[in-house]
């Protein structure tokens, strides 16, 4: 039996956000990660650019701190551009992500505040005593044994470890409707310099849908940038409905999803100046899953508390990214944050409900379905990682948790914004 004070199971935005969180506040942190690297759909789905760092509007005000900041601080002293990067149509900004230079990033900054990290590892077994996480089952690569902590994080996008808790779930918007996933691919080949026009893309879209028995439905050509520091190009235009959460459905998206990626490449060069030379240079290793299930937190943040900007005295992270709602492959539906630009996440979206000890990060805490479509990004998990952290660094010491204040201020005294 392997003790600690925190257990994350998870390493995207919201698993990192909560190690470093309980770590800074003098937890003893262990980090689970099913994958052999760290960094979440950034870098196991090409999830190229870190939304929610920022409010929307003329200047980048900055709304994420603490532990998100010490990874783009990490990321700068690697020589990646940190800088914020404004889309000219919806007036958000960005950060683009190297997808190396990242997991290298995130293993040294964890390793800095001496985080037990454990990759090719995954949280396979919770026990359940009265309001309590008692124990975990890890299985790695030797096997499964078990671990004991004070205090437990959920920060597996997909809800894992609370699936294994017991904890109730809700799959979907509550009527079982999943936003769509999407295959993001990486092309290589291009060269430097080269401007892409939108409309030649839309008519290579439709080039694509005459060649091939899979569609694409995003005829607008989708988002797209460049990779940063190359040549390459990232595109986001192949959207795969997601009908349910059965291992046949996900087999069939990244399946059809990787003939489609390849039929594309060979449209492009086909059809587009420039591409001549394009090849496909990476998908996966897995598609980007937007939604899967949502366990049972304390508080749903509201479709209301986002378009209204509400702050309240309960918050203990800020989120400032407009929702984005992919509900139709293919036709995202976007709406925008009112008020001073941000809204707070207050404690209770982020405690599992009926439990004391179990705390969310990410895209699995309290939502409602169109909060969520805001609240998912990953400069937001940063936040929501990081409260969940302390929260269960503070439940692990005192064997109970928080008050609101006093984790408002434990999130303070470790840099972050509340
Ligand atoms: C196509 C697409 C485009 C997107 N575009 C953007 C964008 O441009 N910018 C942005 O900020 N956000 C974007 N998002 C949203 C964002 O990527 C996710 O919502 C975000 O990554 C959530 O962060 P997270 O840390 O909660 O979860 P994740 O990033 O999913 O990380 C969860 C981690 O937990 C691990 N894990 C899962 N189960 C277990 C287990 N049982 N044991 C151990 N480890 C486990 C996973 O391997 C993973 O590393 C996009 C999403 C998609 C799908």
């Amino acid at each position: 039996m392997t003790d600690y004070d925190v257990i994350v199971a998870g390493g995207g935005a919201a698993g990192v956000g909560a190690a470093l969180g309980a770590a800074k506040a003098g937890a003893r942190v262990c980090l689970v990660e099913k994958y052999g690297f760290l960094g979440g759909a950034a870098t196991n789905a090409q999830v190229l650019a870190y939304c929610g760092f920022f409010q929307r509007g003329e200047d980048p005000v900055q709304v994420i701190r603490g532990a998100g900041e010490e990874v783009l601080a990490t990321l700068d002293g690697m020589g990646v551009d940190r800088t914020a990067y404004r889309s000219p149509t919806t007036g958000n900004w960005i950060v683009l992500l190297d997808p190396e230079r990242l997991k290298l990033g995130l293993d040294r900054v964890l390793a800095d505040r001496g985080i037990d990290v454990m990759l090719h590892t995954r949280i396979s077994g919770a026990v359940r005593d009265g309001d309590r996480i008692s124990e975990v089952t890890l299985a790695g690569m030797d096997g499964a044994f078990q671990a004991q902590a004070g205090a437990y994080v959920d920060a597996t996008g997909d809800a894992n470890l609370s699936l294994v808790a017991g904890q109730a779930m809700q799959v979907g918007d509550g009527e079982g409707r999943l936003q769509a996933s999407t295959v993001p691919i990486r092309i290589g080949g291009l060269p430097a310099g080269l401007r892409i026009d939108r409309q030649k893309m839309q008519a290579a879209i439709a080039e694509f849908n005459h060649r091939s028995e899979h569609k694409i439905d995003r005829h607008d050509a989708g988002i797209y940038t460049k990779v940063t520091g190359t040549n390459d190009f990232w595109w986001l235009v192949i959207d795969r409905a997601m009908p349910d959460l059965t291992s046949a459905s996900f087999t069939k998206a990244e399946q059809t999803g990787r003939e489609m990626a390849h039929t594309l490449v060979e449209v492009l060069r086909d059809t587009v100046e420039g591409f001549e030379g394009a090849w496909l240079a990476q998908t996966g290793p897995q598609l980007g899953i937007r939604e899967t299930r949502h366990p049972a937190a304390r508080y749903d943040v509201t479709h209301d508390d986002v378009l209204s900007g509400r702050q309240s005295d309960q918050g203990v992270a800020r989120a400032a990214w407009p929702i984005e709602l992919h509900t139709e492959a293919g036709k995202p539906i976007y709406e925008f944050v009112g008020g001073e630009g941000f809204f707070h996440v207050p404690f209770d979206a982020i405690r599992a409900e009926g439990l004391e000890n179990l705390y969310y990060g990410g895209r699995v805490i309290g939502a409602d379905p169109h909060a969520y479509g805001s609240i998912r990004v990953m400069g937001t998990a940063f936040g929501t990682g990081e409260a969940a952290g302390v929260a269960a660094a503070l439940t692990s010491g005192a064997g109970t948790a928080p008050e609101v204040e006093a984790l408002q201020g434990a999130l303070i005294g470790v840099g972050a914004l509340v």
